[in-house]
């Protein structure tokens, strides 16, 4: 049998974790990195990639920073082209850039708010996976899509990014049952409140914050970095048997009330 340890080792593999300057992406980067990877940190500014980059290397990490509007063809492409040049191969997609443009109730939101959030949410993490899985049928690789609580429950006011997000569930379990053959495992992650820029609306208000964590069995939001080892376990050979599930990470939120 072989030593439980080795199998969470990521060296000699590729990882791209889209929408990685910050928050959760940045933190699951750093992870994929210090267990060996060699990850490109991406999001639509080179000079935002290219500070998580410097830091990286100044802990000896390997890293390369690629600009991407994932909801851009072509830098979709050139995203999934450079890496390749860069690294020759793309084991690990970790599609965890998202955008959640309005609050408020179903009936008020535009037609363009619709679309311009489920291209980014939904039709972008669906088309560059579309594009990395030529890359993963010889030697098998791993997706992770970081959909949301919201996700699997709707929660006050964000219906349009809640039904995006369980689009992003469904996308998982199609790309898992469809590619399990080629070795490709698709598996999604269900964050609850994290410590964000995306949710500081939520946090900064220390009477909405305080409403919020009050419900909750853990008593408060998560930081960042408490999401990126559910990642490690699904993006390496530690869950070579996890494909198709869906994980949820909310401190409790869905069992509260
Ligand atoms: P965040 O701290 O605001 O970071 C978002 C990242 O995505 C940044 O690196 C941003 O960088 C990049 N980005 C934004 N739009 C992009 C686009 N169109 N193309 C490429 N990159 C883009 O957000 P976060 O809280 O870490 O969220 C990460 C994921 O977790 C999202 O999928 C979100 O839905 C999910 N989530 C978050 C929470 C929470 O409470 N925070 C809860 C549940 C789920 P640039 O500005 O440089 O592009």
């Amino acid at each position: 049998m072989s030593e439980i340890k080795s199998k969470f080792d990521l060296t000699g593999k590729v990882a791209i974790v889209t929408g990685s300057s910050k928050g959760i992406g940045r933190s699951i980067a750093q992870g994929l990195a210090e267990h060996g990877a060699k990850v490109i940190v991406s999001s639509r500014k080179q000079i935002a990639v290219d500070k998580v980059v410097e830091a990286f290397r100044a802990q000896g990490l390997e890293a390369t920073g690629i600009a991407c509007h994932i909801g851009d063809a072509d830098q979709r492409k050139n995203l999934i082209e450079q890496t390749i040049t860069a690294y020759g191969r793309l084991d690990i997609l970790v599609n965890n850039a998202a955008i959640n443009p309005y609050y408020g109730p179903l009936e008020a939101a535009g037609e363009e708010v619709f679309d311009k959030i489920m291209d980014v949410n939904v039709k972008a993490p669906w088309l560059l996976s579309n594009l990395a899985q030529p890359h993963m049928k010889q030697e098998g690789g791993s997706i992770i899509n970081i959909s949301s609580v919201e996700g699997v429950h709707p929660g006050f006011r964000l219906g349009l990014y809640s039904m995006t997000k369980a689009a992003l569930i469904m996308l998982t379990k199609n790309q898992a049952k469809e590619w399990g053959k080629y070795g490709i495992r698709s598996n999604v992650v269900c964050p609850g409140l994290i410590k964000t820029k995306f949710s500081e609306a939520l946090w900064t208000d220390e009477k909405t914050l305080g409403m919020y964590t009050n419900t909750l069995p853990l008593k408060r939001m998560a930081e960042p970095d408490e999401m990126a080892g559910l990642v490690m376990l699904l993006a390496s050979d530690a869950g070579s048997y996890m494909t198709g599930g869906i994980y949820i990470a909310d401190g409790g939120y869905l069992i509260s009330g």
